[in-house]
């Protein structure tokens, strides 16, 4: 048997360990917020990465507000050393978004039925965790002599931004250029397809400010509604319309998210709906702008036109508007000659008989944090679920799936493993 033969015979050995390892981390209740169950999360895949010969180190996010008594901010980073070749990095969150209405079934019970296991965050994405784990072992059970090192980290808070994660580890140097060389993220993106990067995110937040009046002469006062209203009227006839005019040619998906769009993720104005009312005029409007941009576009000038509209709302409505920044997430892409797209492309086709598809995700995920802080280029999404199930109720991943991106993912680890060192 060729080392590839091999290596997927364990893979497929394995199938019953691989579902019931992934059913246990479904039933630790990672829900985050408030980030539940890290510790215990962390420990649990720790100890199983020592007792597969993984050493392995916790870092808590010390420092970082979030991480607190209650709920700390534990992550955990296993590696297995072979010889001097690269040092492959396999990444998953292990927190979950909070079940939500709609379920059928038990969101913590790690269910087995018809080929799917099911359960919060199973799809994204203890599934790929289960699977980057399981791909180390194969490799292990299959006798190959390590060429390089595997590491595999569970890491907090993705769903809320990744600052405690992997922008942790990152900054501490855990994940980083001239110690890391290729980084795979099991997140859901669909086992045929691999992901190389997201579009830009600007949230922004726009005060509007106008003048208080007797509501029954609102005409001597200044609204500050009315002033919202008047952007918000701009953005739906003017920016929106131009924003789905532009497409990227970076392969996001679905093909909605190929273009540039914007959203107002909530808006609050004058007095409280659920308060006693007074006749007044509202003085204040407050909303948050979710604004996709594409790497075409870049963030300058995503900025600066929204600068622009929220002038002409100035002007046409006499309220002052201030312009806040919440949060930017530059675009970000692999390299398209990137070894860890060609090695993951050569094990879809082994295992799958097909290439893959490269596609983009509409939103962020970690990647940015290994591009940007961790300075490794080489990074991309590869793992089991079907994207459109993440967050969904009766979230679920199919075993199949599973099985065939623990080879996948093992076929593509042991390739990079082989490839030169750029440092
Ligand atoms: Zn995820």
């Amino acid at each position: 048997m060729t080392v590839t033969e091999r290596v997927v015979a364990e893979v497929e050995r394995a199938t019953d360990e691989i579902v019931s390892y992934t059913a246990e981390l479904v039933r630790i209740p990672t829900v985050n917020p408030p980030g539940a169950e890290y510790d215990a999360c962390a420990h649990f895949i720790g100890r199983d990465l020592e007792r597969r010969g993984f050493s392995v180190e916790y870092i808590a996010a010390e420092g970082l507000r979030e991480h607190t008594a209650r709920f700390p901010r534990v992550n955990v980073v296993g590696s297995r050393r072979g010889g001097p070749g690269p040092v492959v990095h396999l990444n998953g969150h292990f927190d979950v978004v909070p079940p939500g209405d709609g379920w059928t079934i038990d969101p913590f019970g790690g269910v087995v039925r018809d080929g799917r296991i099911y359960g919060r965050g199973v799809c994204d994405m203890k599934a790929g965790i289960a699977a980057a784990l399981f791909a180390a072992e194969a490799i292990a059970r299959a006798g190959v002599a390590l060429p390089g090192t595997i590491e595999i980290s569970g890491t907090v808070d993705e769903e809320s931004g990744g600052f405690a994660g992997v922008a942790y580890l990152a900054e501490g140097g855990r994940i980083a250029e001239g110690r890391t060389d290729f980084v795979i993220i099991p997140e859901p993106l669909n086992v045929d397809r691999i992901c190389i990067g997201h579009r830009g995110v600007y949230w922004f937040e726009v005060t509007a400010r106008g003048r208080m009046g007797h509501g029954s002469m609102p005409f001597l006062g200044l609204s500050a509604i009315d002033g919202m209203s008047e952007l918000l009227h701009l953005v739906r006839e003017d920016l929106r319309p131009a924003l789905a005019a532009r497409t990227t040619a970076v392969p996001v998906v679905p093909p909605g998210a190929r273009h540039a769009t914007i959203n107002v993720n909530g808006i609050d104005g004058g007095q409280p709906v659920d308060g006693i009312q007074t006749p007044c005029v509202a003085d204040l409007c407050r909303a948050v702008f979710d604004r996709r941009f594409l790497m075409e576009e870049g963030f300058d000038a995503a900025k600066a036109e929204i600068e622009q509209l929220v002038g002409r709302a100035g002007r046409a409505s006499g309220v002052r508007f201030d312009l806040r920044d919440l949060m930017v997430v530059h675009p970000t892409r692999t390299p398209s000659d990137s070894p860890v797209i060609a090695a993951l492309d050569r094990s879809i086709r082994c295992v799958l008989g097909k290439p893959a598809e490269l596609v983009a995700s509409p939103g962020t995920y970690d990647h940015k944090h290994v591009a940007r802080l961790a300075h490794v280029p080489h990074c991309v999404a590869y793992g089991p679920g079907i994207l459109d199930l993440a967050h969904q109720p009766d979230e679920w991943c199919a075993i199949d799936d599973l099985v065939n991106a623990t080879k996948i993912i093992a076929l593509a680890t042991l390739d990079l493993m082989r490839a030169r060192r750029d440092n």
